[in-house]
């Protein structure tokens, strides 16, 4: 028998649990610092104390167009300039707080009341009190669009029962660190966030969770996903390493449909999940592919392929394990390639281009014998060396049963025309499939390019069998390598350039979407007065062997205008940035929590971003 970790409530009727008023009753409660002297804020600087730390929040407009300040004059002393950003605050450092990360108007409310209490005491009936706190009056007023349910499940994801040899939060920078609290204060949090949550809209509470552990490890699991099945019908997204799928969990899980259920499997061999997860139950997560099968839930399997004891090792092992899992339908596989922080190992473990490379080649081959799509993570490394590619419409598989596999759609396919409109590129591709599935059509034409030469085919929408669901997969089941570069980008930049009427560009970009970017504005018209300079920040924060642009921090950023500066080609009078990694929670912050606004304030250079969503897919 294996142990598992749920309450007995949950396991003997999951559907006692209903949301009172009580369990709007958690507190969001946030401290406030008044004990060290650095907090300490004297009367004549507050003023600029709070101006930047407004500026963190906002920025200043006049008649609609955005205006940059580096100082105030007091109407008291108006014949004073007062810097907001002096040398010495130029240089600012690390928020490392997670709130600062997600909801930063709540770290300037704490700024507030501590610097109020630098200058003020408060009483109550002539007699002083101190406060070290405060919580959320109305927590509805805090609601804001976001992940939905995902961001409420992802609340639970706070501990892990394994003790992975490439666990990804050994390796988490402090912000996003995980520290598990009480499982029933994590609870009573949690139903107060489901019983706030507005499913039509997805506006939720501003989410706090770290790098995520093992949600399934979670005791109450059940009965959260029982109360969230109750507020909301949307697929309930379950990520999880696999050991505890017993039998009776899977039963449990099936009533919660729709499900999506992303089983971190990483080795068919039990010896190896041994090893390589710390597992002493390898054997309920290798029989977890075909429980879930029968249970009717879509599943996909995860592998992080693990360069160790060697490379030819971990290759032979996911050959093994790809053929493995493919048994048991799942809707797709995708291997995760491997890297690691400096807070993951100082020392050098592994060469990433080599293990990389491997591995693509193998995937490649592995594709020509598997009939389920294998997709890499992060897709674009597939294909960045050849532009052309990154933009073709060219599907790499097909999930079975669904409507593009009953139409006859194949692994290199390559789309023409869809309901006879001819397709260009895989953006276009991606967004026709996407509106076509969230039709009421029952049928759709598509024309694709093959060896043999162009042939139609009929999509039958409403025509599919397990493991597809359209709730739980886009594109009526086609699979592209990734969702590629948005072809906007390029129009941003130049509107950016145009619109500020710039001679000298910075752009920094990643590894991995430098060639496209540059292909694209090769064909696109760009003054040929406007020089633009191209760079690629190294991931010196992450350190290790990192290398993906989302994962830059502010830091990084700096760093690379300062290195390019040293160069001796000129200043740039704009630096421009896709805006991926400040993408967490919509305020402009990297994972360290720091405004990307301190880099123009760091290097006196405006900084404008390119609109876009992470490229991790
Ligand atoms: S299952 Fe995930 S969280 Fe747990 S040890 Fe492995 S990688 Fe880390």
């Amino acid at each position: 028998m294996i142990p598992h970790p749920y309450s007995e409530d949950s396991m003997k009727d999951l559907n006692q649990a209903r949301i009172s008023k009580e369990d709007r009753g958690y507190l969001f409660r946030y401290p406030i610092e008044t004990s060290s002297e650095s907090d300490y804020w004297n009367l004549s600087e507050l003023p600029a104390r709070h101006l930047r730390a407004l500026l963190d929040l906002l920025s200043p407009t006049w008649k609609g167009e955005k205006v940059r300040i580096d100082g105030y004059r007091s109407l008291g002393e108006p014949d004073l300039v007062h810097p907001l950003f002096p040398d010495e605050t130029r240089e600012f450092g690390r928020s490392g707080n997670r709130l600062e990360l997600y909801e930063p108007r709540l770290t300037y409310v704490q700024k507030l009341i501590q610097s109020l209490l630098s200058i003020i005491q408060f009483e109550y009936k002539n007699e002083r009190i101190q406060i070290d706190g405060f919580h959320l009056k109305n927590p509805a007023q805090w609601l804001r669009p976001g992940g939905g349910a995902a961001d409420i499940l992802a609340q639970a994801a706070t501990r892990c029962n394994l003790k992975c040899r490439f666990c990804y939060n050994l390796g988490s920078p402090p912000a996003l660190k995980t520290t598990p609290r009480k499982a029933k204060e994590e609870f009573q949090e949690i139903l107060t966030r489901i019983a706030y949550y507005v499913p039509g809209s997805k506006m939720g509470l501003f989410p706090n969770a770290g790098s995520p552990c093992e949600m399934l490890a979670h005791p109450y699991i059940l009965e959260i996903l029982s109360a969230l099945r109750r507020k909301t019908g949307e697929v309930l997204r379950i990520a999880t390493n696999g050991s505890q799928l017993t039998p009776e969990i899977i039963r449990a899980l099936a009533q919660y449909h729709p499900l999506l259920v992303d089983v971190s499997l990483n080795s068919s061999s039990s010896t190896r999940r041994r090893w390589l997860m710390k597992d002493s139950h390898p054997e309920v997560a290798l029989s977890a592919p075909a429980a879930l099968q029968s249970a009717h839930i879509p599943y996909s399997v995860v592998i992080v392929p693990w360069p160790f004891p060697s490379v030819e090792e971990m290759v032979k092992d996911l050959t093994r394990t790809v053929a493995y899992s493919a048994r048991f339908n799942p809707v797709y596989i995708q291997i995760s390639l491997p890297g690691y922080s400096q807070w993951f190992s100082k020392e050098a473990l592994f060469d990433r281009e080599e293990v990389w490379n491997r591995l693509k080649a193998e995937i490649l081959r592995l594709r020509t014998v598997t009939d389920c799509p294998l997709i890499i993570r992060p897709g674009l490394f597939e294909e960045y060396l050849d532009p052309e590619a990154v933009d073709a419409p060219r599907l790499i598989g097909v999930i079975k049963n669904s409507p593009a596999a009953g139409a006859g759609l194949v692994k290199g396919d390559r789309l023409i025309a869809i309901n006879g409109l001819p397709i260009k590129n895989r953006t276009q591709a991606r967004s026709l499939l996407g509106m076509i599935q969230d039709s009421p059509m029952q049928e759709a034409s598509i024309t694709v390019d093959r060896p043999g030469g162009p042939i139609e085919l009929t999509l039958d929408l409403k025509k599919f069998d397990y493991p597809f669901n359209p709730r739980i997969a886009p594109f009526a089941g086609c699979v592209f390598p990734s969702s590629g570069i948005p072809l906007n980008w390029s129009e941003q930049l130049r509107n950016m350039v145009l619109f500020k009427q710039v001679r000298e560009v910075l752009i920094l970009t990643s590894t991995l979407v430098k060639p496209i970017l540059e292909k694209r504005i090769r064909e696109n018209f760009f003054p040929t007065e406007v020089k633009l300079h191209m760079r690629v920040p190294p991931n010196r924060y992450l350190g290790g062997n990192i290398f993906m642009g989302d994962l830059l921090v502010v830091e990084d950023f700096i760093n690379a205008v300062k290195e390019y500066l040293k160069e001796g080609l000129g200043s740039p009078d704009l630096i421009v940035i896709p805006s991926s990694p400040f993408h967490m929670s919509g305020w402009g912050r990297d994972l360290t929590g720091r405004v990307y606004k301190d880099i123009e304030r760091s290097t006196g250079i405006p900084v404008g971003l390119i609109e876009c969503d992470p490229i991790f897919d």
